[in-house]
């Protein structure tokens, strides 16, 4: 497999070879590259994200109302500061 410049000059956003640094420099300056560079950093949203994004803010929901449902966080409080209580208890026994 003979790569132009032996793969040495290679546009990651194109995923292209060009022949020398010349090439590759150019290339960077063509439209075909800005055209590419802001399709990666403006991605169309795909139905797979928009259906990622909606299960991740329906396990926020949820765990918000767990939260809200184990009452207050003056309980989880009091539970891990009690919590170093018993290890210093057996310590000493
Ligand atoms: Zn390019």
């Amino acid at each position: 497999m003979d790569l132009p410049g032996l793969g040495q000059f290679y546009c990651v956003a194109c995923a292209r070879y060009f022949i020398d640094e010349l090439s590759l420099n150019v290339h960077f300056k063509s439209k075909v590259h800005r055209r590419r560079l802001k399709e990666l950093k403006e991605p169309a949203y795909t139905q797979e994200d928009a259906e990622a994004a909606a299960g991740m803010s329906t396990t926020l929901t949820s765990r918000s109302n767990a939260a809200g449902a184990s009452g207050s966080g003056t309980t989880s409080t009091a539970a891990s500061s009690s919590a170093p209580a018993p290890t210093a208890t057996s310590m000493d026994a």
